[in-house]
């Protein structure tokens, strides 16, 4: 007899599409047949700078401990995260990226019969992980393609277990300030787990910034998710961590694989925690980047929605995948965000300097425009 094996998977499983990531710099070159140092890549938010040199010297000094298992419960990396942000080990729960963590909170806390709220563009990985497990996302109309706080807290209902907030939010860069993330919480029933995304929080600076790690004494349904693949430069080893009340993160630690992050990224991740100016670096080369890119797409006419992170979505038009394919084809990938519900957007990480002016310009010629601005 023949079995439609597709027809096994769970419910939610069977209609799931999965993640659409950036296109590799090796398949680019592949299928045009371009030189790979000729290829830009602004299309996964990842750190210009490549990594830090003390993340790669504790890496490779851990080479030598292939063979083993890793700490499981990552003593270093926990001590080093609870010792910068005041917080007890206890708090902590570490995971294969803070995508790993996301997954994991949805299994821990939701099911089939759960509510998941989230906002309209916000990040894919919400509604992924919802409809993975058979949960009902519920997606919240944006205001100015942000959050609309107010309307998630009127989004709940009894069936709802968790509310995913990206702040800032990728795609969009979109960010909430201190006093409405508070106002927030104050709305959200206790039995219902707020998860603060701040995967970008390490680019914000200033008096605003809402630091959900300074929340958690007062708000014990929250868990912050962090992440070392953005400003921490550290995207391929996968490390991510959240921090919550010792009783959610004894649960997140019963349901995580035991060894969800290996070796190599502990020690790079512990190690990059010591390199504050890799830190500093980071956040002033993005912010010269941002400052470059803004002023080339004004100079190109073109708006774009003012960014937190380390991206920005600029408004190409209706034929932004024509636009899209004109970059590949000039060795530039950036992010397409149709899937987003954004069509005439695409998404372009920051750069380093002569990066950012590749793309102005091959932007510029996908557009029929004289280069400027570049
Ligand atoms: C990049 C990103 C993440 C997670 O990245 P990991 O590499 O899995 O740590 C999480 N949330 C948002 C909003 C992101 O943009």
């Amino acid at each position: 007899m023949m079995v439609d094996y597709q027809s096994l998977a769970v419910r939610g499983v069977q209609a799931l599409s999965p993640y659409q990531p950036g296109k590799p710099i090796a398949e680019l070159a592949r299928e045009l047949g371009l030189n790979p140092d000729d290829i830009v890549k602004l299309a996964s938010n990842e750190n210009p700078l490549g990594p830090s040199e003390k993340a790669l010297e504790a890496a490779r000094d851990a080479l030598g401990e292939l063979c083993l298992y890793p700490d499981g419960n990552g003593f270093d990396l926990k001590q080093a995260l609870a010792a910068r942000f005041g917080v007890e080990t206890s708090q902590i729960t570490l995971g294969n990226g803070s995508n790993d963590l996301l997954e994991v909170i949805a299994r821990c806390f939701a099911d089939g019969d759960s509510e998941v709220v989230f906002s309209q563009y916000a990040f894919a990985v919400y509604p992924l992980v919802a409809q993975a497990i058979g949960a009902r996302g519920v997606s919240v109309p944006a205001r100015d393609w942000g959050h609309d706080l107010d309307a998630m807290a009127s989004a709940i209902t009894e069936r709802t277990r968790l509310v995913f907030v990206a702040n800032p939010n990728n795609p969009t860069g979109t960010v909430h300030g201190a006093e409405a993330v508070l106002a927030f919480l104050e709305k959200i029933p206790a039995r219902v787990l707020v998860v603060l995304d701040e995967a970008y929080c390490e680019y914000l600076q200033g008096d605003g910034y809402a630091d959900g790690v300074t929340l958690l004494s007062r708000f014990p349904n929250l868990i912050v998710c962090r992440t070392f693949s953005k400003a921490w430069g550290l995207a391929a080893l996968r490390v991510g961590y959240s921090i919550s009340s010792p009783a959610i993160a004894d649960i997140l630690n019963r349901v995580r694989q035991p060894f969800n992050v290996d070796t190599i990224a502990l020690a790079a991740a512990t190690a990059v925690l010591g390199d504050a100016a890799y830190l500093q670096r980071s956040c002033e080369v993005n912010a010269a980047g941002m400052a470059q890119l803004e002023a080339g797409f004004r100079a190109l006419d073109l708006p774009f929605i003012p960014s937190a992170g380390n991206f920005i979505a600029v408004e190409v038009g209706d034929n932004a995948m024509e636009i899209y394919q004109s970059l590949l084809t000039q060795g530039v990938i950036v992010r397409p965000v149709g899937g987003y519900g954004m069509p005439r957007h695409l998404r372009v990480s920051i750069g380093l300097e002569h990066e950012n002016a590749k793309l102005l310009q091959a932007l510029a010629k996908a557009l029929g425009r004289d280069s400027q601005g570049a």
